[in-house]
């Protein structure tokens, strides 16, 4: 019998996991998707005839990202982005034929015409903005039905710098002009597959201007008034920490 592989079975965004949250051991199946040499970590989609086994429960990975360390939680959103990226990309995008696994790479290749197609990442920046010593811009995302305030995002547009792409979601979403844009930290962030990069600025000009169909409030908060943030284990949450209490930025595992 050959030996077992760690397996991230996924129902959509959904993971397959234990009552104390660890994911299974199984035999390795031919159109398993490996990603670690060895065949000891393996993805793939749970079958919609494949019963629960007993034990187990399936749970959306964006609850995993508080139970698990950063490194558990970026494997598995490694996996839920690769198995998304082969499921979308069955043919080839140039001539539209049925494309194949590369045996050795993470590439669909088109036995046709030879196109590769490569898993590809989101670049998303997010912006902690603060003004004077002791204020820091939240704001409300007008899609969601929750209370929470978060920072600025947006992604990347073709031919922007990361400061540039600072600068004009800012400027967009809320109408400020911000400077002393600063490199803080990045997270992969398997939404559907981005990665977040994460930058401080300070207010420079320009009175709070919101763009309706993005924000639905954003406010200036005292630090020691802060309204419902983001939860812990997401950048905007280590970001918020880091220019409230001067924490690092960086956490090896959830501690
Ligand atoms: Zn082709």
């Amino acid at each position: 019998m050959s030996e077992l592989s760690l397996a991230y079975i996924f129902h959509h965004d959904q993971l397959l996991v234990d009552v104390n949250f660890q994911p299974p051991k199984v035999e390795k199946l031919d159109n398993d998707l490996c990603f670690q040499a060895g065949d000891q970590v393996i993805a793939r989609d749970l079958n919609p005839d494949d019963q629960i086994p007993e034990g187990y429960q399936l749970i959306p990975i964006r609850q995993l990202i508080s139970l698990w360390s950063t490194a558990e939680f970026e494997q598995a959103s490694r996996a839920v982005q690769l198995l998304e990226w082969r499921r979308n990309h069955k043919f080839c995008s140039h001539c539209g034929h049925e494309t194949q696994v590369h045996p050795s790479e993470y590439a669909m290749v088109c036995p046709d015409c030879s196109y590769r197609q490569y898993p590809r990442v989101q670049p998303c920046v997010i912006t902690v903005i603060t003004r004077g010593t002791d204020e820091i811009l939240l704001a409300k995302n007008a899609n969601s039905k929750s209370q929470m305030y978060g920072l600025i995002a947006g992604f990347v547009e073709v031919g922007e710098t990361l400061e540039e792409a600072v600068q004009r979601e800012t400027l967009e979403e809320v109408g400020i002009h911000v400077k002393n844009i600063e490199y803080l930290a990045s997270q992969p962030w398997p939404f559907p597959s981005n990665l977040m990069l994460a930058f401080k600025a300070e207010y420079q000009s320009g009175d709070l201007v919101l763009q309706e169909e993005e924000i639905s409030d954003a406010q200036f908060f005292k630090f020691d008034q802060l309204p419902e943030i983001p939860i812990a284990g997401s950048i905007a949450y280590r970001m918020i920490q880091h220019v409230i209490h001067n924490s690092p930025i960086n956490q090896c595992s959830a501690d």
